[in-house]
């Protein structure tokens, strides 16, 4: 049986990063049958942020990315907390000192300092606590056995460390990188178990992950650093046989390629769901997350599911269902993706062209609501159903249709001085003459007027046809006119025309 798991630590608001490890841990899990698991690791307090677990649960919830076993939902694993599962690890910091592979240390924080600065001094780049320099330090390797008896019955502080062999390969299989080779001696020795008592992330996730039965281990590759020190931890723990198979993601890159997407970048390029304000690098709008800025979930999931990976095919609108079918890991890149905010705002337009028209006129009803302006379900249908291909978000309905609802009251000096001629106007005064008259009154009728009305001038009808609508609607550019015409009314146009003729 598959059994995936998304490990955040509520450090923070979950970045898009985090919400893309979640993703594809749910497509692999329910492509295989298998369970998704979320697991909540918060064993270091010092940067814990309330409210942060909200936000990581309102977003996989906002984003359909369904748990089957999770700290609200419960599960055959519970807790799914770390620090609700805190006395279950000192069993195996003790297994591991019992069987040799890891020993108590009682070095203070001024200790640690010291044999830093020494190295440093020393030339030596990383200084690290490991093979060599523990023969130097107060622990449970250097200190006579009856010593570290008494510091420990006494209650002296202390930390467990792993001890790391001094020369070994360590290879493990990335199911996107391959074989990846690492020696131990750029390893140091991490402290498994802190003097609160308390798990370090490395001791907690793998003893988790055992215990969990985890299958696969799919997270960002900011981890596979610590991926070998992880296989030693499985090793000296005789869970090698059951070591779940690993995947690290490709990493997110700025929209310039230079660098990695940082949390910072958070606040440029938004979090899924958050209560933190962020700006629009295109458009400069200050907005929350990408649901208060309109984003649909469907559309945010699939630019996600793009970002790291992709389906060999020409496909790029891709529903939740059709995203599990078409997964594989074999399809995850191994270099970084390129965060690509247009592309974000592709998928938007295109899940939002897709609705009914009927259905996006609530977004603009909405906002007319909020202006006090009345207007009908069918005249707000038939303004969304034009407006559509020209907008990237709901709020840019009444942003793209105020004409509609409000006379212009300038006119673009550019356009005006061009095509607003004595022979335009002619054609102006007809036609909002005669619009009223039209015995039918719609969009083909007031063409073909208009048509009827030029050729009595002499005239083509891309002489007027910019003049015209910006008399109308006051903008250079827009969806048809003889629809908006229609739309507006033939009295609103007459007074219109009338008012940018005069
Ligand atoms: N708690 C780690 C994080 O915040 C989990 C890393 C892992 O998946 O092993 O990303």
């Amino acid at each position: 049986e598959v059994r995936v798991r998304f490990a955040p630590s509520p450090t923070g608001p979950l970045h898009i990063g985090g919400v893309r490890t979640a993703l594809y841990n749910y497509l692999l899990a329910r492509k295989l049958g298998g369970t998704m698991i979320l697991r909540i690791e918060d064993t270091d307090q010092n940067r814990f942020v309330p409210g942060a677990e909200d936000y990581i649960r309102e977003s996989l919830e906002w984003a359909g990315i369904e748990l089957d076993e999770s700290p609200w939902k419960g599960g055959p694993y519970a807790p799914y907390r770390q620090s609700e599962r805190k006395p279950m690890y000192m069993q195996y910091a003790l297994q591991l000192v019992e069987s040799g592979h890891a020993y108590y240390a009682f070095d203070t924080a001024e200790e640690l300092e010291e044999m830093r600065e020494r190295l440093k001094a020393a030339k030596v780049a990383t200084p690290q606590y490991n093979a060599i320099t523990r023969a130097t330090m107060k622990n449970s390797l250097t200190l006579p056995e009856d010593e570290v008896k008494k510091r420990l019955a006494s209650g002296e502080a202390y930390v467990i460390r792993l001890k790391v062999p001094r020369k070994e390969e360590i290879r493990l299989k990335d199911m996107i990188r391959g074989w990846v080779m690492v020696h131990s001696s750029s390893i140091d020795d991490k402290v498994l178990m802190k003097s609160d008592g308390m798990p370090t992330y490395h001791l907690a996730n793998i003893v988790d992950d055992h215990l969990m039965k985890i299958t696969h281990v799919i997270r960002g590759e900011e981890w596979l650093p610590s991926a070998p020190l992880h296989v030693l931890l499985y090793r000296f723990l005789g869970w090698e046989d059951t070591m779940p198979e690993f995947a690290h993601l490709p990493l997110l890159l700025k929209p310039d390629g230079n660098g990695k997407l940082s949390k910072r970048d958070g606040d440029k390029f938004g979090f899924p769901v958050f209560p933190l304000e962020w700006t629009d690098p295109i458009t400069g709008d200050k907005s929350m997350g990408y649901r208060e800025k309109g984003f649909m979930p469907e559309a945010f999931v699939n630019f996600l599911a793009f970002l790291g990976w992709n389906p060999g095919t020409q496909q790029e609108l891709f529903t939740m269902q059709e995203l599990i079918e078409a997964f594989t890991v074999e399809r995850i890149g191994k270099s970084g993706t390129k965060f690509d905010w247009q592309k974000a705002r592709w998928f938007n337009e295109q899940y939002l062209r897709a609705k009914p028209d009927e259905e996006l006129a609530q977004y603009l009803l909405k906002a007319l609501e909020e202006r006090n302006i009345s207007c009908s379900l069918e005249k707000a249908t038939k303004i969304s159903g034009l407006m559509k291909e020209r907008v990237t978000l709901p709020s840019d309905f009444w942003n793209e249709a105020v004409y509609f609802f409000e006379a212009p009251t300038t006119y673009s000096e550019k356009v005006a001085s061009k095509k607003w001629n004595s022979q335009a106007v002619a054609v102006f005064t007809a036609f909002k003459d005669e619009l009223g008259g039209l015995t039918e009154y719609n969009a083909e009728s007031i063409k073909e007027l208009l048509n009827t009305i030029l050729e009595r001038n002499a005239m083509k009808i891309g002489q007027v046809m910019q003049a015209l609508r910006l008399a109308v609607t006051g903008l250079e550019a827009g969806p048809d006119l003889m629809q908006i015409i229609e739309i507006i009314g033939a009295a609103e146009t007459k007074t219109r025309i009338e008012h940018a003729i005069e």
